[in-house]
């Protein structure tokens, strides 16, 4: 038979080995740990002889079996999970970086990880260059030092910036580094980084994948020797996916794309309305013809994603008027749910990050991030009309 499309990939991958019970959907596993009354077999299961569980901090079958979805969705040879899409990305740079290495990557990856680059590699010792995105030839001339890790986000958070997957990973292979990619804001529906060249992918599941913004979660794909380092550094620290949550999220990965097709057409009837409003500074998605990415995109992205950002005139006065008046949005830091939300970049993604190091960034204070949801794209237009109508005429001519 052909291989199964991605829907049919969402609904059906990764379960058929945890159906105990002649279940339809995958049971959660609350249990702990899992008894052997034989103790080889007990023991052949601990050294990994033989498969099977042994104690939830490192494996269980509701858990597995989400790593399973996601792993066949990234097209990749192994996947392990993470308590948060965080834990994903220290625990992957805990693994392959030691002191007296090097990390290359961009400035303008998600606010968490450039804090994990600023404030805690330093600290351990380890280099880390922080490259202008969407600066191709800086980010080759930085690699071509040497390093042991190149690491990626794009689209990026929050101006949604674009960086040639294929090219670093090409770039990163000449000098032996793991290139990696933080695919959160694309997902498997609209990026495949394996099949561009990267070595592994991660996610923050608590996004897209779960879609509807109750579980927390992250993951890893890539090839089994790299993805096997990673999943012992995590059953070592401790960072493990909760079974409840995987539930969750293996729930909301069934409707992954149908979601993703929603947000992609709505995030870009937004960015074209945003365009024709007085009010609006700038708008940045990778899917309008003038975005600094966009012919990047074109051609690694199938779709360009539900993840938008705009910046208003009159700064944050204006946010603090416009916001509240979204009757359609919730007004919240997370991202990638079946709801739209928005939320000012200083409040939400950068919030860890000071007003100068947010200007370095090219992050306006003004700045707004839509995450668009699946809504009736006509209920959203209007109600972005409405908010902006009610806006007092002086925030527009303030600055
Ligand atoms: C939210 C997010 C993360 C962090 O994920 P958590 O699940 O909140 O820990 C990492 N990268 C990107 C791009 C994100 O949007």
């Amino acid at each position: 038979m052909k291989e199964p499309r991605i829907s049919t990939k969402a609904i059906w991958a990764g379960e058929q080995d945890y159906l105990a019970f002649g279940a339809t959907q995958v049971p959660v596993v609350h249990s702990v740990s899992y008894g052997y009354d034989d103790m080889d077999e007990w023991y052949d299961v601990a050294i990994g002889k033989k498969e099977g569980h042994i104690y939830g901090r490192n494996t269980n079958p509701t858990v597995q079996a989400f790593e399973n979805k996601i792993r066949i969705l990234e097209g990749a040879e192994a996947a392990t999970s993470f308590s948060t899409g965080m834990a994903a990305i220290s625990n992957t740079l805990g693994t392959f970086l030691f002191p007296g290495d090097r990390v290359v990557s961009i400035k303008d990856t998600y606010g968490g990880t450039n804090k994990i680059f600023t404030e805690f590699l330093p600290k351990q010792n380890i280099e880390v260059v922080l490259c202008e995105t969407g600066n191709h030839e800086a980010i080759e001339a930085e690699i071509a030092k040497g390093c042991q890790v190149v690491y990626l986000e794009t689209p990026t958070n929050p101006t949604v910036k674009i960086t040639d997957i294929k090219r670093m990973a090409k770039a990163g292979k000449q000098v032996g580094a793991i290139v990696i990619v933080d695919n959160t804001f694309a997902t498997p529906v609209n990026q495949n980084p394996l099949e561009l060249g990267a070595d592994l992918v991660i996610h923050s599941a608590t996004k897209f994948l779960g879609g509807h913004a109750d579980a927390l979660g992250g993951s890893l794909c890539g090839p089994k020797e790299l993805v096997e380092k990673v999943y012992h550094y995590r059953e070592i620290n401790g960072a493990t996916l909760d079974p409840m949550a995987a539930y969750l999220l293996l729930r909301g990965m069934k409707t992954l794309k149908l979601r993703i097709d929603k947000q992609n057409e709505n995030a870009m009837k937004v960015a074209r309305y945003l365009k024709t409003v007085d009010g609006v500074e700038s708008v940045y998605y990778p899917g309008l013809e003038e975005h600094q990415g966009h012919e990047i995109a074109k051609e690694q992205m199938s779709g360009f994603g539900g993840m938008l950002s705009f910046s208003v005139k009159g700064g944050v006065d204006t946010v603090r008027h416009l916001l509240p008046k979204l009757k359609y949005a919730n007004r919240a830091a997370n991202l990638g749910a079946v709801e739209t939300i928005v939320g000012p970049t200083r409040t939400t993604s950068h919030v860890e990050c000071t007003p100068e190091e947010r200007a370095a960034m090219g992050i306006p204070e003004g700045l707004i991030r839509y995450s668009a949801g699946i809504e009736d794209i006509e209920d959203l237009i209007g109600d972005l009309e409405q908010a902006f109508q009610s806006l007092p005429e002086h925030l527009f001519i303030q600055r």
